[in-house]
């Protein structure tokens, strides 16, 4: 074997991230000029040029800056409960008792903002074309839950999932769309921003995301009403009067103007990250093309991802043997074959970061209970995983089978040529 471990360590000076921020200086001057205006709070030039500049990139008429995506999901979340179900008493949630439907492969803060509004995550399982919401479960679950009236779906690692398939469905069924493009800014689907597909949508500026702001998050819509909402309940819900008056609840969601410097330094670079996360993908889709594996797909036709993560997914047939516990993991070993534990050990080895695949939230014990429907129908009732050769529970298959690679921006060419040795060198 021509790969030799410790020339390759040596090589990596520093760590490579999966997805790290990746700053430019500008950042700097808005913080700073929010420092000595004394601008150092949840008022402040830098947060209204980010919400002018997210409409006017995303093409939404309002965008509140807020402190994480997730906060923006939850705003998100109430607003969709108050519309269809109307306000509930003060210590009930505004989706107290109701379900909704939700992307099953994703990261748990699409989900979490449901529960926080008393609301019962039903998963809707995985397709295999962009790795989003599969419309044909969705449909399915319509059948089995007619009652539901809102799903959330996210655009997993930046490629936007099939939304007219989706808008169709939810039409059809007259339910409300929230859209998680927290991993997805700047990726568009025929030509349009991921964040305007729903009602009410979000996006997130978190450490890891294409730009950040260290943390923070928005909520976008066209509606004014709802955009003046969320400014009130952000601010701890106070009324338009002398004292701090309290006809509604309230949080302390809004983004610091800080923080809003950041992002405002970062935006000029969105589309700059973007072109080194597709360098990245097409450099890896290159390198391991003829390995029995593939990249994580898209819709070349219908959409542009922002590529944030690159992903690569193992055939069937070229996985050796792995089993997962909740908490551990096994392989073993086998010539030609590897497994996502190889290649993330082999990764690591030259001290670069990969991840596995989000676990589906289908499969995480807190949600152990809430519905699961696959394009077969109740995905908790199957209990053989292939059917003529396809999986049937889709999100299981490519948590299994798949893994999140090295994508950070601030990787060299070389390192990630490191990178690739080391995965051909699992299929030896
Ligand atoms: C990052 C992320 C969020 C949450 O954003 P934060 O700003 O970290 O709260 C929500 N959904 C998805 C899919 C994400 O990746």
């Amino acid at each position: 074997m021509a790969f030799n471990k410790s020339n390759s360590f040596e090589s990596f000076e520093n760590k490579v991230w999966l997805s790290s921020p990746t700053t430019h200086g500008e950042e700097l001057d808005y913080i700073t000029e929010a420092y000595k205006t004394n601008w150092m709070s949840t008022i402040g030039k830098n947060i209204t040029e980010i919400e002018k500049i997210t409409c006017e990139k995303i093409g939404c008429k309002y965008a509140v800056a807020l402190s994480t995506g997730t906060a923006a999901l939850h705003m998100a979340m109430k607003l969709a409960g108050q519309n269809l179900y109307g306000q509930p008493d003060v210590g009930h949630g505004t989706l107290e008792g109701k379900r909704v439907f939700a992307s099953d492969m994703t990261f748990d803060a699409t989900v979490n903002p449901i529960v926080y509004e008393g609301g019962i995550p039903v998963f809707i399982d995985t397709e295999e074309d962009t790795w989003n919401m599969d419309p044909v479960a969705l449909e399915k679950a319509f059948e089995i839950y007619p009652e539901v009236k809102l799903i959330v779906m996210a655009h997993l690692y930046g490629t936007p999932g099939k939304i007219d398939e989706l808008k169709a469905v939810c039409e059809k069924h007259g339910a409300m769309i929230i859209e998680d493009a927290a991993e997805s800014l700047g990726a568009s689907y025929k030509g349009i921003q991921t964040g305007v597909f729903g009602k009410y949508n979000c996006i997130s500026f978190n450490g890891n995301k294409i730009i950040t702001g260290s943390a923070g998050g928005m909520l976008l819509t066209d509606s004014l009403d709802a955009a003046n909402k969320v400014r009130k309940w952000s601010t701890q819900a106070r009324e338009n009067t002398a004292w701090y008056q309290h006809e509604e609840l309230g949080y302390n969601y809004r983004m610091s103007n800080v923080i809003a410097g950041v992002v405002r330094g970062q935006y000029p670079h969105l589309e700059e990250h973007i072109a080194q996360k597709k360098a990245i993908y097409e450099r890896y889709k290159e390198g391991v093309k003829d390995l029995p594996v593939s990249m994580n797909p898209y819709d070349v036709e219908m959409s542009e991802p922002n590529f944030w993560l690159s992903c690569l997914i193992i055939d069937s047939d070229a996985m050796c043997k792995q089993v997962r516990g909740e908490r551990d993991v096994c392989y073993v070993k086998e010539a030609g074959k590897s497994c996502p534990t190889e290649i993330l050990e082999a990764i690591a080895s030259i001290n670069a970061e990969g991840r596995p695949i989000w676990k589906p939230m289908h499969m995480q014990p807190i949600f152990r209970l809430n519905g699961f429907i696959t394009h077969r129908g109740n995905g908790r009732a199957m209990t053989n995983a292939y059917i003529d050769e396809k999986a049937v529970d889709v999100g299981m298959d490519i948590f299994e089978r798949g893994l999140c690679l090295p994508s950070d921006n601030k990787m060299t060419p070389e390192q990630q040529d490191q990178i690739i040795k080391v995965i051909r060198a699992c299929f030896e």
